[in-house]
């Protein structure tokens, strides 16, 4: 006999994990006690080595599946205690903020059984959980996670619930928001004018759908609005009322095979579309295509996540556009309340219930890459969950960017990544990211000792961080924008020495007072060079050119020395460049994209960040030619001139669109090469780190990597956190440790 003291860290308090040791245990004939602790949970037990052993093998293999195991450590002694049986001590240390907190989790197959079995309790009722599934970040007011401080805290449990929930051999066992139709939550349908319909609310929501009516539904994060996906008509009313214009709308199947109508789906997606988190996934779209919803060569689709979503979808409802409900650009609305006034006018009805979203949390959005997910927003399903660093930091809070907005926090090897909070551009917005803040401060109990934001001095996110920094008295330290790209990749990968960051995005203030955005950098967390750019595009307007593509077409033709007649008012813009009016220079490879796009026709009016980016992909043919290009001075830039001349000279001779935008993006792949060739030859580097929203291009993404590693580089790119602005808060917090440690 002898003694095995187990001490477990990770997210294993509120997912099962005691009873599922329990379990373990006496399948094992051993015997002793689990209690939680600040940061996870001890065993001592006493038996065999080699039960033991085989106990601590299996262990992490047959853990709950919402339990993660961050680390594992064993200590065998000789000193027997002589347990007779196994026990869960109540621990004092259970009240510490040094736990993780799960994430939102779907339905799980255990309650969708039971949701359907009529002889259940809970059947058909939309607020079933159990310990490995349902809501928890999102409703959770403060730690620790119990239900008297999340907004379950309005619903005490009935003696039945209470039953399971003190039954160690029950799935419900400790499971907070447990309930049943006699004490939980209730759903209930509201008509355009927030009036209660009697009847049963997921029918009433059901035949409002059918018939073409656009309803709001309440969902884990955030309340949606759905509608049917096969009328161009119902679409077009919806962007209407929405006022979104082209922006595509996501969609939810009933599953995977309705999700094969409409879209190509592979095994690897199919793992991550039905995966328990629930992201939204971009796919590939299968003819016709349905255009009225997504202009884009790829549609987003998810699976039903809450039994409510089950529930609504019948067997007879195959997918519903699910948009969020929120106006001209503000956060998603959470509060019935409000969704009622903001919506009217909007939605034709509304399934709501009464348990409150404590914390708003949108829909993820990835792609499969390499049988992963590639985050273009990570959110539901993934946060509050911590990207686990390779190195201890102080508390930082990092502020992020602009668009697409996040925050990071560090405590100790962790870094908490905000949600998905919006563009930081109007106060609704502002006031959920300060908002969001002061909650993962509290839940995660991290006082910042510095502060890190974003070079830009106009960013909301720097204003705050500057106006708290000097509040609290705290270093604040600015951060390059491209700098904290590459940081935010090195760090998602693991690695902190010296590399090579291609990072392409829209825009970013450089060191030098200009626009940068098509960067090649060296560097580390301490510092970075500036070693490749491309040459810069004067924005004939400044910010308007994100909008009307059509100036940056001008700018890129007027550079090259070509004709421009084609262009509407040339004529002033040709003034306003000579007179050199409003028309800062940027090196930004969104704008390169958008002038390209317009070039091609394929579009010169944009009504959404990004779009020319995205139709040039959707639009791009398989071709596999490269047009000129030249890379010369210091930093070394490339010269698109010769492409242009090329690519419009391609075009009047009448080669496809379609072709020459494949042959474009080839272009931007060779440049990318020999830029990181040159990078390798001066600085004997040969790691290639990519970050920034441009590479959130699916055609350069299959293809660079591939490229680069034949040319012997070993390529990083972002795993855990998104690769475009919403990742670059990371960043910011590792080069803050760095300039940290280096005062
Ligand atoms: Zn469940
Ligand atoms: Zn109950
Ligand atoms: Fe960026």
């Amino acid at each position: 006999m002898e003694q095995a003291w187990i001490h477990i860290r990770g997210i294993v308090q509120g997912v099962g994990f005691r009873p599922f040791v329990h379990k373990l245990v006496r399948e094992r004939g051993l015997f002793g006690n689990i209690k939680n602790t600040s940061s996870g949970v001890e065993l001592e037990l006493e038996g065999e080595r080699e039960a033991l052993e085989r106990f601590a093998e299996e262990l992490p293999r047959r853990a709950p599946k919402l339990a993660v195991i961050e680390e594992l450590t064993v200590e065998y002694s000789d000193e027997l205690r002589g347990y007779a049986e196994f026990r869960i001590l109540d621990s004092k240390t259970e009240l510490l903020r040094d736990t993780l907190i799960s994430p939102d989790i779907c339905i799980c197959d255990d309650c969708l059984r039971e949701l359907r079995d009529p002889a259940d309790r809970r059947y058909r009722y939309p607020f079933i959980n159990c310990t490995n599934c349902g809501p928890r970040f999102t409703i959770i007011r403060d730690v620790p996670y119990d239900r008297a401080k999340t907004s379950m805290a309005a619903f005490p449990m009935c003696p039945d619930c209470e039953r399971e929930y003190h039954d160690i051999e029950n799935r419900r066992y400790h499971a907070q928001p447990d309930c049943c139709p006699k004490c939980g939550p209730e759903v209930f349908y509201l008509d355009k004018d927030g009036q209660r319909v009697a009847g049963d609310a997921i029918e009433l929501a059901r035949d409002a759908l059918k018939a073409g009516q656009i309803v709001a539904v309440k969902g884990l994060g955030g309340i949606h609005l759905a509608c049917r996906c096969d009328e161009p008509e119902i679409a077009r009313t919806l962007r209407l009322r929405k006022q979104r214009d082209e922006k595509p709308f996501a969609v939810m199947c009933r599953d995977a095979d309705c999700t094969r109508k409409i879209c190509e789906l592979s095994e690897d997606e199919q793992g991550v579309l039905e995966s328990f988190r629930r992201p939204i996934v971009l796919l590939k779209k299968r003819e016709p295509g349905l255009w009225h919803l997504s202009e884009n060569a790829r549609m987003g689709v998810m699976l039903p996540y809450t039994p409510l979503h089950v529930l609504l979808f019948g067997n007879d409802i195959d997918m519903l556009v699910m948009t969020s409900a929120n106006l001209s650009d503000t956060p998603m609305l959470t509060d019935n309340r409000e969704a009622v006034k903001a919506l009217c006018g909007i939605a034709d009805g509304f399934l709501l219930h009464d348990r409150d979203i404590q914390t708003r949390c949108d829909d993820s959005l990835c792609w499969v890459l390499d049988g992963q997910e590639y985050f273009a927003r990570r959110s539901r399903g993934y946060v509050p969950f911590p990207v686990r660093l390779d190195r201890e930091l102080s508390p930082i809070l990092a502020c992020g960017a602009e668009q697409k907005a996040s925050f990071c926090l560090s405590r100790g090897s962790y870094a908490f990544s905000s949600q998905h909070i919006g563009d930081l551009k109007n106060m609704e917005t502002f006031d959920a990211y300060s908002g969001q803040i002061a909650h993962f401060e509290r839940l995660f109990d991290i006082h910042p000792r510095a502060i890190a934001c974003d070079l830009h001095p106009d960013y909301l996110s720097t204003e705050y961080a500057a106006d708290r920094a000097e509040r609290e008295n705290i270093p604040l330290i600015r951060v390059q924008h491209h700098h904290a790209h590459l940081a935010a990749c090195m760090a998602d990968n693991g690695v902190s020495e010296k590399l090579i960051g291609l990072v392409w995005d829209g825009t970013g203030l450089g060191t030098d007072g200009s626009s940068w955005g098509a960067e090649c950098l060296i560097g580390d967390f301490k510092d970075f060079e500036r070693f490749g750019s491309i040459r810069p595009i004067p924005l004939i307007g400044g910010d308007l050119v994100t909008k009307e593509p059509d100036r940056v077409a001008f700018a890129l033709l007027h550079d090259a020395g070509l004709d421009t007649t084609g262009i509407e008012n040339a004529a002033l813009f040709e003034k306003m460049l000579s007179a050199g009016l409003n028309c800062p220079l940027s090196s930004g490879m969104g704008r390169l994209f958008d002038g390209v796009a317009a070039l091609l026709g394929i579009k010169s009016q944009c009504s959404y960040e990004g779009q020319g980016a995205v139709l040039l992909e959707a639009a791009a043919a398989e071709d596999n030619g490269v047009f000129p290009g030249m890379l010369a001075g210091s930093p070394l830039r490339f010269d698109w001139r010769e492409m242009i001349r090329e690519m419009v000279m391609q075009r009047n001779r009448g080669e496809s669109p379609d072709v020459l935008a494949a042959r474009f993006m080839n272009t931007l792949i060779e440049m990318a090469v020999q830029q990181c060739r040159a990078a390798r030859e001066t600085s004997a580097i040969s790691t290639v780190a990519l970050s920034g929203g441009s590479f959130q291009n699916m055609y350069i993404m299959t293809r660079l990597p591939a490229r680069l590693e034949g040319e012997g580089f070993r390529v990083l790119r972002h795993r855990r956190i998104s690769c475009n602005d919403e990742g670059l808060s990371l960043g910011q917090l590792m080069i803050a440790q760095a300039a940290i440690e280096g005062l």
